[in-house]
């Protein structure tokens, strides 16, 4: 049965997205109620401890009221939620929270909203804004990990990671910073799955965030942005393909065939050229309860040394320095050339 509430246009969701449409069209004279399952900025609260906005604070601003100053030039998961809340506040806007909405239907010359558990509500217009990012996404591996599998929306922090050997897959901006961050934390040991090797570009250059860019590059050719955003890495970076993070030679055309965000660095390079994060291929499968990695190489306890090998093993790098004596480390084995020589 329908309860007719008098609402003009229904909002589904109070994320950003939401929220701006709501300010918006009530400034344009509509009335508007926001219908949320959670609470205002849900979305963000919900996201890891030290996460950060890769976007600039006086360019990620929703309309009429910008993020404040004291939120800093990269404003904090918290710093974004405080914001979000203050938005609605400050636009006075009328928001529905704990209304998860379970259907929309045409009805008439409008819509019916149906939020499960509470009342429908009628709408002549509805705006969905329910976010692209909130269904995590777990690739089927064939076979099973033995050991502990968490999907990034589920990850907060690395304290339960201190002491652990972690398999960071994916290498996205998530990805890459939660590898950064349970190494700080204190794993023992920490690898980065990646099975095509990123776009990288520094949050900012001598103080310009690279948002602009961005936003320029919509309007120069290709080509142009092609050998600026090249020139960019090698300047900030140098090459990283002996580390396994090797550069496109047009990352600006790779980035507009493949349409993924290239990683903002935060610190991934300087982990990876410090050896506290390896970048390794991609996982590709369990066997026996363990990751396969699409080199072929397996990533095992050292504790199961013997499960692959039997026998002492020494595993060098070019420059002398040993990976492993007694123990094998039997991830990188491979042809990316860290380890130069197995001593049996
Ligand atoms: C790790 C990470 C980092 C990011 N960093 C940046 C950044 O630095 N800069 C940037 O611009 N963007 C960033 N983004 C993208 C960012 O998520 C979006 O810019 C922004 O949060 C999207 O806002 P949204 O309103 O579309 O969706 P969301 O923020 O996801 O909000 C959607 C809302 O809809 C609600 N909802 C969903 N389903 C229902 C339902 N059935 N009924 C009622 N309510 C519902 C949810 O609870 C949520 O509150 C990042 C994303 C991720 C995942």
């Amino acid at each position: 049965m329908s309860t007719a509430t008098p609402t003009r246009i229904c909002v589904i969701g109070a994320g950003a997205a939401g929220l701006a449409s709501a300010a918006t069209l009530r400034r344009a004279g509509a009335e508007v109620t926001v219908l949320e399952r959670l609470k205002v900025g849900s979305a963000w609260a919900a996201r890891y401890d030290c996460l950060q906005l890769h976007t600039v604070r006086w360019l990620s601003g929703l309309p009429g009221y910008g993020i404040p100053r004291s939120s800093g030039k990269w404003p904090s998961r918290d710093a974004v939620v405080d914001y979000l809340r203050a938005y609605a506040t400050r636009n006075d806007l009328d928001v529905l929270t704990g209304a998860p909405v379970a259907r929309v239907d045409r009805e008439g010359d409008g819509w019916t909203v149906r939020v499960a558990g509470g009342e429908d509500v009628r709408a002549t217009r509805v705006v969905v804004a329910t976010g692209y990012s909130n269904v995590p996404y777990l690739p089927e591996w064939p076979g099973t990990f033995a050991g502990e599998l968490v999907h990034s929306s589920a990850y907060r922090h690395g304290g339960p990671y201190l002491g652990r050997r972690v398999l960071v897959v994916g290498a996205g901006n998530s990805g890459a910073e939660i590898a950064i961050d349970v190494a700080r934390a204190g794993a023992s040991e920490v690898l980065l799955a990646v099975k095509t090797a990123p776009g990288l570009i520094r949050r900012d250059t001598l103080g310009v965030p690279s948002q602009l860019l961005g936003i320029a590059s919509a309007r120069l050719p290709v080509g142009m942005v092609d050998r600026i955003a090249a020139t960019l890495r090698r300047a900030a970076f140098g090459d990283l393909s002996e580390l396994g993070l090797a550069a496109p030679d047009r990352p600006y055309s790779e980035f507009l065939r493949r349409r993924v965000i290239p990683i903002v660095d935060v610190g991934l390079v300087r982990a990876v050229k410090d050896g506290r994060v390896a970048v390794v291929a991609a996982l590709e499968r369990f066997d026996d309860g363990k990751p396969v990695l699409a080199d072929g190489c397996y990533f095992i306890g050292l504790g199961n040394v013997d499960m692959w090998y039997r026998g002492t093993l020494r595993v060098e790098s070019r420059d002398g320095q040993v990976f492993a004596s007694g123990d094998l480390y039997a991830f990188d084995l491979s042809s990316s050339g860290m380890a130069e020589q197995i001593v049996g």
